[in-house]
C-alpha cells in the first residue's frame, strides 16, 4: 500500500480509519485517491461514503445505488439540482439525468431551454437579441457515462463528479458554478450495466482476481456492452432504433449542450484517450468545432500532466461516422468527445507489464476529464456559444454547399418513405410535406411526399444523412492506400457508409428548384391507408413494404391462413407483383365474411398495410388463386441461434428486427441444444453472424442440424453463419468462397528449399513479399447495391437497388444453375457503391456476385445471406428479403405439415 493512497481491497472500516489518518490535501504531481487536491467540502453534501457505505472506487456501484446517491444529492441540494427521468429501458430500468446549476440557472430552467432553443435556430433572433441571450446563458454541458454497460466506472465517476459540483470549495468549481449547467447522466445503458455488475458479484470473492482469464473479469456472452436486445446505443445514433437512444436525442433538442461527453473504457493495457480525435473527420464538421476540440483536449493535458496519468489523443477514434454519441452532437453545432480509460473490468486487474489497474484510477481519471471539460466549458463559455450560432447561421444560410433540397418522393415502399421522413424529424431536422402533385428535377412528387432544405440550423446533418457518400479528406485516403499496399490494415474505425435512403431503400432526390403547395410537417400525423372494403371473396395485400411485412407477420400470429402468390397477377385492371398476400373467405371457414373483414380491417390498422377487396379471383395476365404459384403460408415457428459462438449483436439485432419492427415471436436456442430432438419442433432455424458454428455445434449437433433440413426445414444462414453452410465439411451451401482476384498464386512447393530468385528492383521486392493466396481485402462496413433475380419468390417484393452493409471478406463464387438461385447478387462495379468508400479492386471482385442465395437440401431449404439484412436494425430495404426467408420459407418447402 503507497503512503496514504485509498486502497480498494479493504473493508471499509479499516478504509475508513486510513481516510481520518491521511490529509485531504495532495502533492501538485499525483492524486492518489478518488478526489480534487487542495479543496474543501461542504459538509450538507452527503458524500457517496454516507449515503450507500462505500468510498468512491471501492466497490462497482449498481444502478439503484447510482440513482439513489442522485436522489440525495437532490434532496440535500434541491434549489441547485434536478433529478429527470428521460426514457426507459427495455428491462423497465430508468434512464435518468441530474443537472446541476447555480441557484439562478435552475430557477429559471424553462427560459434557459427556450434561449439554447432561439439561439438554434438564428435567423429568427436579431443581432442584439444573440447578444442579450449570449450574455446570460449558461454553458450547458452533457456529461453521459457508461454507453456501454461493462465500462464501468463511468458510472461511478460521474457520480464523483456530481458530488465536486456540488461540494467543492476552491479552485476550478468555485468559478464553474456561475457559467454552467452541467447535465450527469450516469448510466446511458442501465441493463448493460447490470448484466456487468450481477455477473461481477456472482463470481468475486474475498479479494480482485487479477488474471486477464479470470472469471469476474470475463463476461459469459453476452458481454455487458449491450443494451437488452444486444445492440452498440454508441451506433444507434443515427438509425435510432433503441429507447435509450431515442431519449437522449430528444433531451439534447430541449438543451442543445454545447459539449456532450461520451465516458468508455477501453482494453486494460492502454492508457487513457480524449479528443482530439484521430483522422478521418467527417466533412461536415467546421474549424471551429476543431478548435474546440483541441481546447478541451488541451485542458484535460493540462490536469493529466499535473497529476501525473498518461494519455494520448488523435489516434484510433476518429470523428467519421455521425451515429456516436460524440459525433451526432456536431451536426448540430455542439461538439462531442469520446473519452477512454483502460479498464480495471472488475476491481483491478493485471497489465501484461505486471502493473495493476484498479477500478478506483478509472474513476478518478474520468472524474478528472469531466471537471477538466466543464472547466473548459466554463472559461469559453462566450465564444463556444457564438461558435454554436455560427454553424447554425452558416448552416441555414447553405454556406456548406450542397443540393438546395432533398425530394422524397412518396413512391416505392411508402411505409418506409413515411419512416424516413419521421426518424429525420426525430433528428431534428425541419421536413415540409407536398399538398399537391408536383413535378421536380424530373422527378414525379406524388402529394405527400417529402421536401427536406439544406438550407436549416441542421443542414450538415441533412447532408450526411441523406447523401450517399461523405467524403474523407484526399491525404488521409491516401496514406490508407499506401498502408494497403505494404499490406498494413486501413485506419478505418467503423462503418464508411450510412446513407440513409440506401439503409431503407428509398429514393431521395438533390434538387435545386422545387414549387409546390406544402405544409410542414411534424413527424406525428403519418398517413395510415383506408380501411379495407367489405368483400364476399377475399382480400390483397402488396408485398414489399415494410408495413406489408408487418400484416403478414400479424396474419400469421393471429391464425389466420394467408396464401402468398409467387408470380404476377392483374385483377380488375390492377397489376399486382410477385409477393402479393392473399386471405381468401374459403381458407378462413372459421370466420364469417364480416368477421373477417373486421380482422383484416384490423389487421391493416395495425400494420398500415395497403389492402385491397376483392370479389372477383379471375387473373386478366398471370396467376390465378388457384395456381401452384399461390402457395400457403403457415405461421412458422422460428428458432435463433443465441449464445457462444453467434455474434452477440448479430443475434441480438435479429431478434428485435423481428420481434419488435415485425411484432413476431422468435425463439433463441442455445447453440448447443441445437442437437437437441426439440429442433423439429421448429419450421425455421436462423442462424445470425457467428464464430466456428462447427465447433459450437459439435460433429453431432452438425448431423441433426443436416438432418432436420434434409426432412424439409428451413436454415437461414448469415455471415459468419453462411461461412458455416457454406464449408466443404458441412456442405448444406454449394458455393465456396473467393481468393483475391488476381492475387498472388500459392506455392506449392515441398521442402526446406526454393528455386534462387533475382529480385531487380523495389517493385520486385515488393511482389516477393506479398502473402500466397491471399482472400480479399476486408470492407469496414459500406452499402453495396444489389439486383434481383425475377424468378425466385426469395426476392419478390424487392426493386433493383436494394443495399446491404457489407463487412468483411466473403465473397462467393455464384450458384450455378444445377445448384440453386442467386436470389439477389451484387451490382456491376459501377453502380455497387451505396455508400461508404470502396477500394477499386474490392469494386470489382464484389460486381455480380451473390448476395442472397437459396439451394434445396434434401426436403428443405437453405437461405444464406451474405451479408446480415438485420445489421442494426437499420437495413429496412433488405429486411423485405428476410422476411420472405422466414415468413414465406416454410410455404416453399416440401414438409409435410
Ligand atoms: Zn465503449
Amino acid at each position: 500500500m503507497r503512503g496514504c493512497a485509498f486502497h480498494q481491497f479493504s473493508p471499509s472500516v479499516l478504509l475508513t480509519t486510513l481516510l481520518t489518518l491521511c490529509s485531504f490535501a495532495f502533492a501538485d504531481t499525483a492524486v492518489e485517491r478518488v478526489g480534487w487536491p487542495e479543496v474543501t467540502y461542504d459538509p450538507a453534501v452527503p458524500t457517496l461514503e454516507s449515503v450507500l457505505g462505500y468510498a468512491p472506487g471501492e466497490q462497482i456501484t449498481s444502478i439503484e445505488q447510482a440513482h439513489a446517491y442522485l436522489h440525495a444529492l437532490s434532496e440535500a441540494q434541491p434549489a441547485r439540482t434536478r433529478l429527470i427521468e428521460y426514457a426507459r429501458s427495455w428491462e423497465g430500468r430508468p434512464l435518468v439525468y441530474f443537472l446541476i446549476g447555480n441557484e439562478l440557472t435552475m430557477s429559471r430552467l424553462d427560459e434557459v431551454k427556450a434561449g439554447m432553443q432561439a439561439l438554434a435556430d438564428p435567423a429568427d433572433l436579431s443581432g442584439s437579441e444573440i447578444d442579450a441571450l449570449v450574455a446570460e446563458l449558461p454553458a450547458i454541458v452533457w456529461l453521459a457515462y457508461g454507453v456501454h454497460g461493462n465500462e464501468i466506472s463511468s458510472t461511478d465517476a460521474g457520480l464523483q463528479t456530481a458530488y465536486h459540483l456540488l461540494a467543492a470549495m476552491g479552485e476550478p468549481f468555485d468559478t464553474i458554478g456561475d457559467n454552467t449547467l452541467v447535465a450527469i447522466d450516469p448510466s446511458q445503458n442501465p441493463d448493460g450495466r447490470m448484466r456487468f455488475v450481477n455477473h461481477f458479484r456472482e463470481t468475486y470473492g474475498i479479494e480482485p482476481s487479477v488474471s486477464a482469464i479470470a472469471a469476474e473479469r470475463r463476461e459469459p456472452w453476452p458481454a455487458g456492452r449491450t443494451n437488452h436486445y444486444l445492440f452498440d446505443l454508441n451506433r444507434d445514433w443515427l438509425p435510432l432504433t433503441q429507447p435509450e437512444v431515442i431519449g437522449r436525442v430528444k433531451t439534447f433538442q430541449e438543451y442543445f449542450p454545447l459539449v456532450h461527453v461520451d465516458i468508455h473504457e477501453m482494453g486494460t493495457d492502454s492508457s487513457y484517450f480524449f479528443p482530439p480525435p484521430a483522422q478521418p473527420f467527417n466533412p461536415h464538421y467546421v474549424d471551429a468545432q476543431q478548435e474546440m476540440l483541441d481546447a478541451y483536449g488541451r485542458n484535460n493535458a493540462k490536469w493529466f500532466d499535473r497529476f501525473g496519468f498518461e494519455y494520448f489523443t488523435q489516434a484510433v477514434y476518429d470523428a467519421y461516422y455521425p451515429g456516436y454519441g460524440d459525433s451526432w452532437p456536431a451536426f448540430h453545432g455542439s461538439v462531442g468527445m469520446t473519452f477512454e480509460m483502460a479498464s480495471a473490468r472488475g476491481m483491478a486487474g493485471e497489465r501484461r507489464n505486471g502493473e495493476i489497474v484498479t477500478y478506483a484510477d478509472g474513476v478518478q481519471r474520468h472524474f478528472v476529464t469531466s471537471i477538466g471539460t466543464v472547466e473548459t466549458a466554463s472559461v469559453n463559455r462566450e465564444s463556444f456559444l457564438r461558435n454554436f450560432v455560427e454553424y447554425r447561421r452558416s448552416a441555414d444560410a447553405g454556406e456548406h454547399g450542397g443540393a438546395r433540397e432533398y425530394l422524397i418522393p412518396l413512391t416505392g415502399d411508402r411505409s418506409a418513405v413515411h419512416k424516413l421522413a419521421a426518424n429525420l424529424v426525430r433528428h431534428g431536422i425541419e421536413i415540409r410535406r407536398t399538398t399537391e402533385t408536383a413535378r421536380a428535377c424530373d422527378v414525379e412528387l406524388p402529394v405527400g411526399s417529402y421536401l427536406v432544405t439544406s438550407r436549416q440550423p441542421a443542414g450538415r446533418m441533412v447532408r450526411t444523412f441523406l447523401e450517399t457518400e461523405s467524403p474523407m479528406a484526399e491525404e488521409f485516403l491516401s496514406e490508407q492506400e499506401r498502408r494497403r499496399s505494404l499490406g498494413l490494415r486501413a485506419e478505418l474505425y467503423d462503418i464508411l457508409g450510412w446513407s440513409l435512403p440506401s439503409l431503407y431503400n428509398v429514393d431521395v432526390v438533390p434538387c435545386d428548384r422545387v414549387s409546390v403547395g406544402e405544409e410542414r410537417f411534424e413527424g406525428d400525423n403519418i398517413p395510415v391507408y383506408e380501411p379495407p372494403a367489405a368483400s364476399q371473396l377475399g382480400w390483397l395485400v402488396p408485398w414489399g413494404s415494410q408495413a406489408a411485412g408487418r400484416f403478414l407477420a400479424a396474419a400469421q400470429r393471429a391464425g389466420l391462413q394467408v396464401q402468398g402468390a409467387d408470380e404476377v397477377m392483374t385483377l380488375a385492371n390492377r397489376r399486382y407483383d410477385r409477393g402479393t398476400l392473399v386471405v381468401r373467405l374459403a381458407d378462413n371457414p372459421e370466420y364469417d365474411a364480416g368477421e373477417l373483414h373486421r380482422v383484416v380491417s384490423q389487421l391493416a390498422e395495425v400494420s398500415g398495410a395497403e389492402v385491397v377487396a376483392t370479389d372477383t379471383s379471375y387473373s386478366e395476365e398471370g396467376v390465378s388463386f388457384g395456381s401452384r404459384s399461390v402457395m400457403a403460408l403457415p405461421a412458422p415457428r422460428i428458432a435463433l441461434a443465441w449464445d457462444d459462438p453467434t455474434v452477440s449483436y448479430s443475434a441480438g439485432n435479429t431478434r428485435f428486427v423481428l420481434e419488435r419492427q415485425f411484432a413476431y415471436p422468435v425463439e433463441p436456442v442455445r447453440v448447443e441444444h441445437i442437437a437437441s430432438d426439440e429442433l423439429d419442433r421448429f419450421d425455421v432455424l436462423i442462424l445470425p453472424d457467428g464464430g466456428n458454428y462447427a465447433n459450437g455445434l459439435g460433429a453431432r449437433g452438425v448431423e441433426r442440424l443436416k438432418n432436420w433440413v434434409e426432412r424439409g426445414g428451413v436454415l437461414v444462414a448469415m455471415s459468419g453463419g453462411m461461412r458455416f453452410a457454406a464449408s466443404d465439411a458441412v456442405g448444406l451451401l454449394p458455393t465456396d468462397l473467393e481468393l483475391l482476384a488476381g492475387g498472388k498464386e500459392a506455392n506449392d512447393d515441398e521442402g526446406d528449399v526454393v528455386g534462387g530468385t533475382i529480385l531487380v528492383d523495389q517493385d520486385a521486392y515488393q511482389q516477393a513479399i506479398l502473402p500466397e493466396a491471399p482472400r480479399p481485402d476486408s470492407l469496414p462496413g459500406v452499402l453495396l447495391r444489389t439486383k434481383t433475380t425475377q424468378d425466385t419468390w426469395l426476392s419478390a417484393g424487392v426493386t433493383d437497388g436494394v443495399a446491404f452493409m457489407v463487412e468483411g471478406r466473403d465473397v462467393y463464387r455464384p450458384l450455378t444453375l444445377d445448384e440453386g438461385w442467386n436470389a439477389l447478387y451484387f451490382e456491376a462495379s459501377e453502380n455497387l457503391g451505396a455508400g461508404g468508400h470502396l477500394w477499386a479492386e474490392n469494386r470489382q471482385q464484389w460486381a455480380f456476385k451473390p448476395a442472397v442465395v437459396q439451394a434445396n437440401y434434401g426436403d428443405g431449404l437453405v437461405i444464406g445471406f451474405v451479408a446480415d439484412p438485420t445489421f442494426r436494425a437499420a437495413l429496412d430495404g433488405a429486411n423485405v428479403v428476410f422476411l420472405n426467408a422466414v415468413l414465406r420459407g416454410p410455404g416453399h418447402t416440401a414438409r409435410v405439415r
